[in-house]
């Protein structure tokens, strides 16, 4: 197998915790953020680590652009690890999610999935096979409260990952999701911030996670790396929620 690794969302929280991961192990990377200043300071970070890193500034929800690029970047390199990680959300019941919010969530967490992936399956196949990891959630398999959009979506991040796990068995190509529960990154960081009590409300948070606590990105990082490594995974969604969804 290749061994370069593309990560969406790679500059920040989840992802960029797969990046440095992936890093240690000595995989080439081509990584891929809307956030280029600290997409460039990440990459600037590996520089004399001895692996070959490239960057792709790019918003992973227009798909012309994210055509031109996936494509002239496997042009160059080949890609044998995807893990589609970009996602976003808003917080809102069905009613209150504007169209256009409804839209940007489809194409950041599941559009962007078909664009890079119906253009790096094939380049996989061709080289003998791969690994994908989506980055699912526990929205995708239970309901939270004002995220109808991010659940629908998550939940459909699993049964993609299930479809093109069935597909491209026969490639050589493994496909798995990994659903995190409540993970301490930038993005909670944010949530917490704007809301009235942030103590209450990360007690909130850790309180419906059986462990009491947040979740590391380095312990999803983990979990992604076992399913790269593990050759007998492919079409699971792989749960790493300090219990959210066991109750
Ligand atoms: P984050 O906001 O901390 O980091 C996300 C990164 O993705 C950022 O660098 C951002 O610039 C990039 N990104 C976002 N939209 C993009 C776009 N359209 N194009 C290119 N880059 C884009 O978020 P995170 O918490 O690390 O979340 C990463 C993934 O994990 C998401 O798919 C999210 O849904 C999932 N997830 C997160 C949690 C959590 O609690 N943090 C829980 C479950 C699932």
């Amino acid at each position: 197998m290749p061994d370069t690794a593309l990560v969406t969302g790679a500059a920040n929280g989840i992802g960029r915790s797969i990046t440095l991961m992936l890093a240690s192990r000595g995989f080439d990377l081509c990584l891929v953020d809307r956030d280029s200043e600290t997409l460039k300071a990440l990459e600037s970070q590996l520089v004399g680590t001895g692996i070959n890193v490239t960057t792709l500034d790019l918003d992973v929800s227009d798909a012309v652009s994210t055509e031109e690029q996936i494509e002239s970047a496997i042009n160059r390199t080949a890609i044998g690890i995807l893990i589609n990680n970009a996602g976003t959300a808003v917080a809102a019941d069905l009613p209150h999610t504007e169209r256009e919010e409804w839209h940007r969530i489809f194409d950041v967490n599941v559009h962007a999935i078909y664009e890079i992936s119906r253009l790096i399956i094939p380049h996989m196949a061709r080289n003998g096979g791969g690994v994908i990891v989506n980055i699912s959630s526990v929205a995708g398999m239970v309901g939270l409260q004002s995220r109808a959009a991010y659940c629908a979506s998550k939940g459909a991040v699993i049964s993609l990952t299930r479809a093109m796990a069935i597909d491209h068995a026969k490639d050589n190509i493994r496909v798995n999701a990994v659903c995190p529960g409540t993970i301490l990154t930038g993005w909670i960081d944010e949530i917490l911030s704007g809301n009235s009590d942030p103590v209450e409300a990360r007690r909130n948070m850790e309180e419906r996670q059986v462990l009491g606590r947040l979740g590391e990105p380095e312990e999803v990082a983990s979990a992604v790396m076992f399913l790269i490594e593990n050759e007998f995974a492919t079409g699971s969604a792989l749960v790493v929620d300090g219990g959210l969804t066991a109750r």
